[in-house]
């Protein structure tokens, strides 16, 4: 069984998350100018390589929050975690932005 660092409640067995596949998928941006087999590539298509991956996952029977980890598909070692939390510089600049918008 694989011990997974949830990284906000810390680690838990794997049985309590659902994994959510391969990560860094960006949906495109004009889906009306696909082709079916461009649209069938996006839903479906996925790499499955040996070795390093990086995958989605979720704290189903915790916090129930997604965050990405990079792991070795061979080994099941899990190398990193990243979290889909806004950086706290981008917030920053958009409080500034908004308190410039006031003074004027
Ligand atoms: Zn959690």
């Amino acid at each position: 069984m694989l011990l997974i660092d949830c990284p906000w409640c810390g680690p838990r067995a794997e049985t309590e998350f659902s994994c959510g596949g391969e990560a860094d998928i960006a949906r495109p941006l004009d889906t009306d100018k696909l082709t079916d087999k461009e649209w069938g590539d996006y839903l479906f298509m996925r790499k499955n390589p040996r070795g390093v991956h990086r995958e989605q996952w979720m704290h189903a029977q915790g916090c129930r929050r997604w965050f990405m980890a990079q792991r070795d598909t061979v080994s099941y070692e899990i190398q990193g975690y990243d979290t889909f939390e806004r950086p706290l510089l981008a917030m920053d600049g958009n409080e500034g932005q908004a308190q410039e918008g006031k003074t004027q």
